[in-house]
């Protein structure tokens, strides 16, 4: 994972990626008093080539869902292959990414960033159908059921959970219980409700360079 700040992360992409929970809807996103890429010079944005801008999308993605580049070219290139076929391969990509463990869990509300929901994930505090899962890319299917380690329920970061999730909103695939604090996949993800700030074709470019 680069090392790179996640707020630089943002002004270097020129949008917000939503990488610090909570903070990055408050006043203190770094979005909001320095919109220009970090260093010296940045005040400005400098014209860049077709491959800067193929790569700069590649690399908003990739942050968006807080991926090394390895782990995301898996993706990229597994739903490339699938072009030419019944599916959109922006939609193929979009799905899998989704499907991912730890974006379910981000999802669902139980953490407030990704990063976040990979390290409760890695520290063995979600099950998923009853089973500890602690691989945060664990390929989720309908019908799974994600819930809290019933012998982790009682770490500080569950907290006044239902006060955090008053305003949360679930996409239309998964559904949560916040009593029981367990998620269900209902379906299969929705691309056109993911809407990443990413132009997608621009990624399958840089790859097939
Ligand atoms: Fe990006 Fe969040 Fe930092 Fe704002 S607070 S710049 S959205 S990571």
């Amino acid at each position: 994972m680069s090392k790179e700040p996640s707020c630089k992360k943002c002004r270097r992409a020129g949008v917000k990626l939503f990488l610090k929970g909570d903070r990055c809807n408050g006043p203190s996103c770094a979005m909001l008093k320095k919109a220009y890429p970090p260093g010296e010079k940045g005040k400005r944005r400098n014209k860049i080539s077709e491959y800067g801008k193929e790569l700069r999308e590649k690399q908003k993605l990739r942050y968006w869902y807080n991926l090394t580049e390895d782990q995301f070219k898996k993706y990229v290139v597994e739903a490339m292959k699938r072009q030419g076929g019944d599916e959109d391969s922006g939609d193929v990509l979009i799905k899998s990414l989704e499907n991912r463990l730890d974006n379910a869990v981000y999802r669902l509300g139980l953490a407030e960033s990704r990063a976040k929901a990979r390290q409760m994930v890695n520290h063995g505090l979600i099950v998923v159908n009853g089973r500890k899962v602690d691989i945060p890319s664990y390929h989720l299917k309908q019908g799974d059921i994600i819930s809290v380690n019933p012998s982790k329920k009682n770490k500080q970061v569950f907290e006044n959970l239902s006060e955090k999730l008053k305003n949360h909103q679930t996409p239309t695939w998964l559904f949560f219980d916040a009593g029981k604090l367990e998620g269900k996949m209902t379906g299969d993800p929705v691309p056109s409700e993911v809407e990443p700030p990413v132009k997608l074709t621009s990624i399958f470019e840089f790859y097939s360079r």
